[in-house]
C-alpha cells in the first residue's frame, strides 16, 4: 500500500524544496499543487485560466479545482510506493475531500509533516526566490545560489521571480494561511498523525532531521 505523506506549514516553510529531494531520495511521487496549477497556467488550459486569477492575488484557487487534480494524479499513479502531498489539503473542505477519496482506494494519510517557521523566514525565503524558466528547479538568491548568477545549474535556463513571491501578495498568501490553512495543525494533531520539524533549517539539517522523523515512524 502507497504510504501518504502531507507536508503542511506556511508558503516559504521550504516543503517544495524538501518534496523534490524526499521524492528522489526514496522514490516517492511528488504532488504539488502549486506546480500543477502553474503548469496549467502556463499551457493555458481552461482550468489554468480560471486558477490564475486566483493565484496572482496570492488567493486560494477553489476546492473543487484542486481537489480533481490531486485526487486524479494520485489515481493515475496508484502503484507508486509514497506520495508526498506538498501544498494539499489547503482547506478543511480539502482536508475532507482527500479523506474521502484515498479511503474510496483504501489508502490513508500515514503522517502530516508541520515545517514550522516565522513570517519573517518566510517573507526573506520568498521574496529571494527564483525559479528556473525551464525546468521549473528553485533557488534563493542567499541560501540556494546558483552557480552562475540568474542562470539554472541543472538545465541552463534563465531564473525569474514568481508573480506571487512579490511582497505585497507574499502578505495576502501568509494571510491566507493563517486564516484557512492554519486550522488543519489542530485536525490533524487531533487525529494523532501531526508532527513537527524546524522550517528554519538549510536544506541539508532539514532533510536529516525528516529522514530520522520517517524512521521512527517507520515510514522508510
Ligand atoms: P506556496 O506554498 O509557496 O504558497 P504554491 O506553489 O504551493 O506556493 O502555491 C501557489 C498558489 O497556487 C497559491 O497561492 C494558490 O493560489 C494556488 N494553490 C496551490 N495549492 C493550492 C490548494 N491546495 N488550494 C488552493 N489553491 C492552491
Ligand atoms: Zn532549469
Amino acid at each position: 500500500m502507497s504510504t501518504i505523506l502531507v507536508l503542511l506549514g506556511p508558503p516559504g516553510a521550504g516543503k517544495g524544496t524538501q518534496a523534490v529531494v524526499l521524492a528522489k531520495k526514496f522514490g516517492w511521487t511528488h504532488v504539488s499543487t502549486g506546480d500543477m496549477l502553474r503548469e496549467a497556467v502556463a499551457k493555458k488550459t481552461d482550468l489554468g485560466m480560471e486558477a490564475k486569477k486566483y493565484m496572482d492575488r496570492g488567493d486560494l484557487v477553489p476546492d473543487s479545482i484542486v481537489t480533481n487534480i490531486v485526487v486524479d494524479r494520485i489515481m493515475r499513479d496508484s502503484s507508486s510506493k509514497g506520495f508526498i502531498l506538498d501544498g494539499y489539503p489547503r482547506t478543511e473542505t480539502q482536508a475532507l475531500s482527500l479523506e474521502a477519496a484515498l479511503s474510496r482506494s483504501g489508502m490513508l494519510i500515514n503522517v502530516v509533516i508541520y515545517f514550522e517557521t516565522t513570517p519573517e523566514i518566510s517573507i526573506s525565503r520568498l521574496s529571494g526566490r527564483r525559479v528556473c524558466k525551464k525546468c521549473g528547479a528553485n533557488y534563493h538568491i542567499k541560501n540556494i545560489p546558483p552557480k552562475k548568477d540568474g542562470i539554472c545549474d541543472k538545465c541552463g535556463g534563465e531564473l525569474f521571480q514568481r508573480e506571487d513571491d512579490k511582497e505585497s501578495t507574499v502578505r495576502n498568501r501568509l494571510k491566507v494561511y493563517e486564516d484557512q490553512t492554519e486550522k488543519l495543525l489542530s485536525y490533524y494533531e487531533k487525529k494523532g498523525i501531526l508532527r513537527t520539524v524546524s522550517g528554519d533549517l538549510d536544506v541539508e539539517s532539514a532533510f536529516r532531521d525528516l529522514r530520522n522523523l520517517f524512521k521512527k515512524e517507520s515510514v522508510i
